[in-house]
């Protein structure tokens, strides 16, 4: 499927639903339309057990405009750093180490994917055409996203159309979700957009569920973090790591994928 040629913003496209107070504006805003070929991204795991169902590969981007307060990515921000690629190559590589890594499918964070969503929409393709799903979080809301959808934003409809399952909304600090797996604030949504995760969203908001967080350790001694925990159990599982560097990954769609603490990795 070819990559979608983002149409013009319209600045009066927002969503009909009202935010919450403490939500950025910017999140009721329609993303920027970003051209479709070219992808700034900031970290790859080809394999992880901590960014969704399942064992996925994790690409995060570089660049989101929301800005939520208390975002444990501020880093990501930045529509400036990381690295630029052409999407198709890029997909092309990061599918064949997740394969090799044996996953399930894709998690998409940030950073905000939303933001670079034709460019996200090639990858997304990519990996569902190998028979892989796709997860993406994003601190728009779901209605939003489909309004600016239905009012020709073609960018965003082809990145939902690659979306299996969507996590949704931005991250509200004082409203922390700690029952539901990779959410980060109760205001956010866990929707199954296809039919390969409905029983399973199903039984998460049914049941509840367990984040996980995961250590690396990197070629150069040091240590990378992914997924969620509270700081001081982090802290805690760091202590005796002396003179280790604590190189932190955190989960892009980041503040909306954190929860109360602060500072935790992602
Ligand atoms: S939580 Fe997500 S949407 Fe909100 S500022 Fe951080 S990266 Fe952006």
């Amino acid at each position: 499927m070819p990559a979608a040629t983002p149409a013009p913003v319209s600045p009066g496209a927002a969503s009909t639903t009202p935010l919450a107070p403490a939500a950025p504006p910017a999140a009721a805003t329609p993303p920027p339309a970003s051209p479709a070929g070219r992808l700034r991204w900031a970290r790859f795991l080809p394999a992880t057990v901590a960014e969704g169902p399942g064992r996925r590969a994790a690409l995060w981007v570089q660049g989101c405009r929301i800005h939520c307060p208390g975002c444990f990515n501020p880093e990501l921000w930045a529509a400036r750093g990381g690295r630029v690629d052409d999407p198709a190559a890029l997909a092309a590589r990061l599918l064949a180490q997740a394969q090799d890594g044996g996953v399930e499918g894709l998690t998409l964070l940030g950073g905000e994917p939303f933001d670079q969503a034709a460019a996200l929409a090639v990858v997304a393709r990519a990996f569902r055409e190998a028979g892989l799903t796709v997860m993406t979080f994003t601190g728009y809301r779901h209605p939003s996203l489909t309004a600016w959808a239905d009012d020709g934003r073609e960018d965003v409809a082809a990145l939902l159309a690659a979306t299996d399952l969507l996590v949704d909304g931005p991250y509200l600090r004082d409203h922390p979700d700690r029952r539901r797996p990779w959410l980060g604030s109760t205001n956010q949504g866990l929707r199954a957009l296809t039919p390969a995760y409905a029983a399973e969203v199903a039984r998460l908001e049914r049941e509840g569920g367990a984040d996980r967080v995961e250590l690396r350790l990197t070629r150069d001694g040091g240590i990378e973090v992914n997924g969620w925990a509270e700081v001081a159990a982090l802290e805690e599982l760091l202590d005796g790591l002396d003179g280790a560097r604590l190189a932190r990954l955190r989960r892009p769609t980041g503040p909306h994928l954190t929860r109360t603490t602060e500072g935790a990795p992602r």
